[in-house]
């Protein structure tokens, strides 16, 4: 699909994102590492979009980074100066996936996928996480986790 059919497939699935996804710029740009994301009022979006994913995984891949917008403004985190900013993404990451799939979006392979991240405020989740961030941040450890809780219990074994 071209870009402006994704942001189509998008807000025809997402009706409360139509005001806020016509108000953002996509801009395709050069790189071989990305494959989208946000800055400021604009997502970024590269080659990697068409080649690697199929249609409904490109709709997943613009919603998710739609999304991320949303819950910056939700979640009042324009100031991120006071957050660890991999975190952020995370938690922001696991809630959104989620939703998403509520809402009936495929997510792709490699995707953070938590089954209870929506069960937890933002704050709360993002408080729990940050004392053992290091461990399941640093290679790529949170790909073994389909649950928010067995983090949290891990944490507890690796105290005793
Ligand atoms: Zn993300």
């Amino acid at each position: 699909m071209d870009i402006n059919s994704i942001i189509n497939k998008v807000a025809i699935r997402i009706p409360a994102l139509e005001k806020i996804i016509y108000q953002i710029a996509f801009e395709h740009i050069q790189s071989c590492n990305e494959v989208a994301f946000m800055q400021g009022k604009t997502i970024f979006y590269t080659d990697r979009l068409f080649l690697d994913y199929s249609d409904e995984e490109q709709a997943f891949v613009i919603a998710h980074e739609v999304m991320h917008y949303l819950f910056h403004q939700k979640n009042k985190l324009m100031d991120l100066s006071k957050y660890d900013e991999d975190l952020v993404n995370f938690v922001e990451d696991a809630q959104i996936n989620q939703l998403l799939i509520k809402l009936g979006f495929i997510a792709p392979e490699g995707v953070v996928l938590l089954e209870d991240a929506m069960n937890y405020e933002f704050e709360d989740l993002y408080d729990k996480l940050l004392p053992m961030k290091r461990e399941f941040l640093s290679d790529n450890n949170w790909s073994k986790y389909t649950n928010v809780t067995d983090i949290l219990n891990n944490n507890q074994e690796l105290k005793k």
